[in-house]
């Protein structure tokens, strides 16, 4: 069962309801969001009688959700979910672009990234510092001297960033950085302590899709971040793995509705790892847009033939101004907006 409590509930009235819970033999765990608590009641739930729970003060709903993710769905959040990032709303109406480098580079790249993102009317910049690459001879990314060029550029801009966490250690450099928007690779989806860890911090979490991970799968995982008391995650599609080899991967538009379906947060779709080269990017951002994806995440180089890092996909500055346009006509048929 899960017990939500209303978001001006105090202390003395959680206490009393976790009191009351383990009474009946339960555990409990506590996430304490930004905006509201949740107490999971973990253990055999008939014993605890709903009603009886939700007369309890403070208490603004009790549900028995069978399904194993519970905080991120969206059986007890019928709305959808829109997370502030510095005043900037994802989910909801507006959709919202993302773009930037596959990685940070130099402080020349960053600030052409910038000024390009910028021109091009997104209002939020990736970049990776810290690069999960698949060959331990390739570059591995700027590490926290990359941290610090890309806050420069960003600031310059006024642009949240957001970027890849890779390892715990990492975690307080993010934070003394002020990073936006933490984002959790493919390749990390199910490590589950990276996500326990991210689930403690108030920074919105960008989850990738695993790479070979199912919808449930992903969801699970995003409840790991849920649980520890970090409501504001964002799911990322960014293309699986089946048997066919013609491009990087298969961009899932399919989960795009399911999520939408089984979960309150926002959904968003990176087209360029999906795909991986740079003359397919549109028509999967527009393909996204279409099927109700919330955002994009796109990578954008000033000068992609000369990118360090996935060169073959990443837009070219004015190929990411037509792209903007093309999904301003689309979002605004389907009722949304894109400013
Ligand atoms: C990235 O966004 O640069 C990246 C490495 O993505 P993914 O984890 O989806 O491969
Ligand atoms: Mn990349």
């Amino acid at each position: 069962m899960i017990i939500v409590m209303h978001n001006d509930a105090t202390e003395a009235q959680i206490d009393a309801v976790v009191k009351r819970v383990r009474e009946q033999g339960l555990d409990v765990n506590i996430s304490r969001g930004t905006e509201r608590t949740v107490i999971g009641a973990i253990g055999d739930e008939r014993r605890l009688d709903q009603e009886l729970i939700e007369s309890l003060p403070g208490v603004e709903q009790a549900l028995h959700i069978v399904k194993p993710y519970k905080i991120v769905a969206r059986e007890w959040h019928k709305a959808d979910t829109v997370i502030d990032i510095r005043g900037i709303p994802l989910g909801g109406r507006q959709v919202q672009v993302i773009s930037g480098p596959c990685s940070v580079e130099t402080p020349e790249q960053m600030a052409l990234s910038a000024a390009a993102v910028k021109a091009a009317g997104c209002r939020l910049m990736r970049g990776g510092a810290f690069k999960p690459r698949t060959s331990p001879y390739t570059f591995q990314g700027a590490g926290f001297d990359g941290l610090d060029m890309f806050r420069k550029a960003a600031d310059k801009e006024n642009l949240p960033i957001v970027t890849e966490l890779m390892d715990v250690r990492q975690l307080q450099t993010f934070m003394d950085y002020k990073v936006d928007v933490i984002q959790i690779g493919t390749r990390n989806m199910q490590n589950f302590d990276l996500l326990k860890e991210v689930g403690k911090v108030n920074v919105p979490v960008i989850l990738k899709r695993g790479m070979s991970a199912t919808v449930s799968e992903w969801l699970m995982a995003a409840e790991y971040i849920a649980a520890g008391g970090n409501h504001d995650i964002i799911f990322c599609e960014r293309g699986i793995r089946t048997f066919e080899t013609a491009y990087r991967n298969v961009l899932d538009v399919t989960a795009i509705p399911v999520l939408k379906k089984e979960t309150h947060l926002p959904v968003i779709v990176d087209p360029s790892h999906a795909g991986g080269k740079a003359w397919m990017v549109a028509a999967l951002s527009r393909a996204a847009v279409a099927a109700g994806a919330d955002g994009l995440l796109v990578e954008m180089h000033p000068n992609p033939c000369e990118a360090w890092c996935d060169a073959d996909q990443a837009l070219n500055p004015g190929e990411l101004i037509k792209l903007m346009g093309e999904l301003r006509g689309i979002a605004s048929v389907i009722g949304r907006e894109i400013l």
